[in-house]
C-alpha cells in the first residue's frame, strides 16, 4: 500500500478499539486505516454487526426490527440503511459496460404504497387510442433496463414510462459504455437506432427465446428471475424506492 499524497510506503499502527488495523504513511505521516473511505468508516459499530445489517436489509427486515436485532437505536439503523443505499447508488454510478453486453427490459406496475393520498400522481383523462405506439405495453408501467456486460458488470435502471424507446437507451446506457463492441438484446426496436449511435454490432434474439443458438440473452434473463425471486419477499415495492432496490 502506497500512500496517495506522498507516494511513500504505509506501516501498520496498531489497531482501533473495533480491531480495525491503521497504517501511517512512512513520509508524510498521514494515518488512514482498513476502513478509510468505506461504508463504516468512523463506524463505532463492529464489522460483524455492519454484515449482520447488511443481511437483515437484503432480507427486507423493517428498520424497527433491525434495531432490535442488533442492539443499536431506531435512530442508527435509520442512518446505516441510508448510508448502504448511498454507497450502493455511488457503486452503480461508477459501473461500465464493455465488450459484449446482454441486455433486456422489465416493466413493472406503478406501486404507490406509502405514497400520501395528496401526492397521488393524477392520470390524465385523455386515454390512447387503439393506434398507440405502445402495443402491448401500457404507458403506466415503468420501463427498467437491465443489461450485463462479459466481466458480469450489472446495470438496472428505471428509463421512464411505457415501451423502451431508444432516447430512453441513450439516457441509461449512452454513457455507461467504454469499448462495447456488441449488444445481445431481444427484437426490441429500440437497440437498433442505439447501436447505430454507438458502432456496436446489434445481435438479436427473437423475442420470448433465451437464445437462437448462437447469440443468447440467457445471463440478462437469469439476472430478471433472480430480481423476481429477491423482490417477492417485500410484498410490493413502491415504484419511489425502485430503483433502491435495483442497486
Ligand atoms: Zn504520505
Amino acid at each position: 500500500m502506497y500512500c496517495n499524497k506522498c507516494g511513500c510506503k504505509f506501516h501498520k499502527n496498531g489497531k482501533t478499539k473495533n480491531g480495525v488495523q491503521k497504517y501511517v504513511c512512512s513520509g508524510c505521516k498521514s494515518t488512514i486505516s482498513e476502513t478509510t473511505n468505506t461504508v463504516i468508516y468512523h463506524s463505532k459499530l463492529s464489522f460483524e454487526v455492519w454484515r449482520n445489517i447488511i443481511d437483515n436489509l437484503l432480507d427486507g427486515f423493517s428498520l424497527r426490527r433491525i434495531a432490535e436485532e442488533n442492539n443499536i437505536s431506531l435512530l442508527t439503523s435509520f442512518r446505516i440503511r441510508h448510508k448502504v443505499l448511498f454507497a450502493l447508488e455511488n457503486f452503480i454510478n461508477n459501473i461500465i459496460l464493455s465488450g459484449e453486453i446482454q441486455s433486456d427490459e422489465k416493466y413493472f406496475t406503478i406501486n404507490l404504497k406509502g405514497t400520501k393520498p395528496n401526492n397521488m400522481p393524477r392520470y390524465s383523462k385523455k386515454r390512447t387510442s387503439t393506434s398507440s405506439p405502445y402495443r402491448g405495453i401500457s404507458h403506466h408501467k415503468i420501463c427498467v433496463v437491465s443489461s450485463i456486460d462479459e466481466n458480469d458488470n450489472l446495470l438496472l435502471k428505471i428509463t421512464g414510462l411505457g415501451r423502451c424507446t431508444t432516447q430512453m437507451l441513450e439516457d441509461s446506457l449512452g454513457y455507461k459504455l467504454n469499448n462495447a463492441k456488441s449488444i445481445n438484446a431481444d427484437s426490441a426496436s429500440a437497440y437498433q437506432g442505439f447501436c447505430e449511435n454507438h458502432n456496436l454490432k446489434l445481435q438479436t434474439v427473437p423475442s420470448g427465446f433465451h437464445s437462437n443458438g448462437r447469440i443468447n440473452i440467457a445471463e440478462i434473463n437469469g439476472v430478471h428471475s433472480q430480481l423476481e425471486t429477491w423482490l417477492s419477499k417485500f410484498r410490493g415495492v413502491s415504484t419511489r424506492h425502485l430503483q433502491e432496490y435495483l442497486n
